[in-house]
């Protein structure tokens, strides 16, 4: 068999975090009863007149100012002309001859080392609804609730040569849109979904191979194996003699195959033109200049600021930054508590051993900044011990409890009542004098134990400082 290359492009749609759609009033939020986040203008109907949202405009410069491209400070809308049942106007309002962003970059690690993805261009465009399959009714319902949410649509060069180049372009994407606050890029909640452009070519042969596209994928792990089952499918096409349709295909992930849904369309098909009902968008300098003044930290800064004003070390920083969920929590819990090495501590081993266990992602973690802060000053005020405080964590992480109130609420505090301990142990002796004779012998060893019992009749709640100090007290002035 030839030795055959993979060339992939991506086109990623973005939901923008904007509190309203695109073109109207209605909420973006998530969810919500079918068609009750709908009005006459993003349910298409005749007459209506679409007002651009601003900070949508703002939030696509923020994406392509941090993807290192130019901002093009004449752009306009134009229409693209399709039928599906979810898009009820017939036309899509996106950007074709004047996109907002062009010529772009971001600098990827893989195994292999770096490489730089460019990026062709970016968007601004709005979404259409969705169609609901009911098996049972044997019906396809829609949803006009996401018609008009705001996108932008990142398009890779043909760049990436495998699925692990992809994933890596994908995270960083993520993690740099997630730090501009422009989307929360939930994959499981579609809004980041990646459309995946493939071809094959021998190795050596300068031309593209024809490429097929596979649409709408929102979870890494099935991205992988389209990624592979695709490549694999057009290899053998090519070996029994066959050739490679420009065609859209759906991957099957259960099945681990995809299928031929439609022969890919060139933009002539969509019969483009400019936007009638919006005026052409003009970007000021000054517009522009205040965008970038606000851009926020981004992971390279913030990993570095992290080992300099809180003295954690560079992999920690590196682990704690790769997630903006981890690193916020990170952030407002020292804000509450001023104890960056407990904090890092926690997040680095406890929240990590208990996501990996969940198979959970940092985006779900659910405890609070002020609950982790609380646990941190429990610990640190001796009010229980380090034991505890994992058990006290574990019900945080999973349930939310309030960490003091559980450990009132269970009796789990440390005991550092005197009198308590003193009585306790005093009891302690009583029992064991075999053991005093011992230590009164001269073996100190003895001792060790005589804590070791006190200590379990506390239950694991006592001091151990104070146990010590107290059996040796008691000891000695026998
Ligand atoms: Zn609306």
């Amino acid at each position: 068999m030839k030795a055959y290359e993979t060339v992939i492009g991506l086109e990623v749609h973005v939901e923008l975090a904007t509190k309203s759609k695109i073109f109207c009033g209605c909420t973006t939020q998530f969810g919500g009863d079918p068609n009750t986040h709908v009005c006459p203008v993003c349910s298409g109907m005749p007459g209506t007149l679409p007002v651009l949202n601003k900070q949508v405009v703002e939030f696509a410069m923020a994406a392509g100012l941090a993807l290192n491209c130019s901002i093009t400070q004449k752009c306009k809308f134009d229409r693209k002309n399709y039928f599906y049942p979810d898009l009820p106007k017939a036309y899509q309002i996106s950007q074709l001859y004047l996109p907002i962003c062009r010529d772009g970059g971001i600098e990827i690690e893989t195994e292999a080392g770096k490489k730089t993805v460019r990026i062709h261009e970016i968007h601004m465009e709005e979404d259409a609804g969705k169609l609901v399959h009911d098996p049972w009714e044997d019906c396809t319902l829609v949803d006009y609730n996401r018609c008009g949410v705001p996108l932008i649509e990142i398009v890779s060069e043909p760049d990436m040569r495998s699925a692990e180049e992809v994933i890596a372009y994908l995270e960083k994407l993520r993690l740099i849109l997630q730090y501009l606050g422009v989307s929360d890029c939930k994959m499981q909640e579609g809004s980041l979904r990646a459309d995946i452009n493939l071809s094959v070519r021998e190795v050596g042969v300068p031309e593209f191979g024809t490429r097929t596209e596979m649409k709408n994928m929102n979870s890494f792990k099935a991205i992988g194996r389209a990624i592979e089952g695709e490549r694999k499918r057009q290899i053998e096409l090519l070996e029994d003699g066959g050739k490679v349709i420009q065609e859209t295909r759906r991957w099957d992930d259960n099945k681990d195959t995809s299928f031929a849904m439609r022969s890919k369309e060139d933009a002539q098909d969509y019969r483009y033109f400019p936007e009638p009902d919006l005026p052409p968008i003009e970007i000021s300098d000054e517009w522009l200049q205040a965008v970038r003044a606000h851009q926020p930290e981004l992971r390279d800064e913030k990993m570095l600021r992290y080992e300099k004003e809180f003295g954690i070390p560079e992999y920690d920083a590196l682990i704690i930054t790769g997630s903006k969920q981890l690193a916020d929590l990170f952030e407002k819990t020292v804000a509450l508590c001023q104890k960056p090495k407990e904090v890092s501590n926690w997040l680095m081993v406890e929240t990590m051993r208990l996501l990996k266990e969940q198979e959970m992602d940092p985006e779900e973690i659910t405890f609070t900044p002020a609950q982790l802060a609380g646990l941190i000053k429990l610990v640190d005020g001796n009010k229980i011990n380090r034991t505890v405080a994992k058990e006290v964590f574990e019900k945080v992480f999973k349930e939310n409890v309030d960490p003091e109130a559980y450990v009132e609420k269970h009796g789990l505090g440390l005991v550092s009542d005197d009198g308590v301990l003193r009585s306790a142990i005093r009891q302690v002796i009583e029992n064991n004098p075999q053991s005093v004779r011992d230590y009164m012998g001269g073996k100190s060893r003895a001792m060790g134990f005589l804590v070791g019992q006190a200590m379990k009749e506390m239950k694991g709640k006592a001091d151990p400082g104070m146990v010590n100090q107290i059996v040796k007290e008691m000891l000695d002035a026998m």
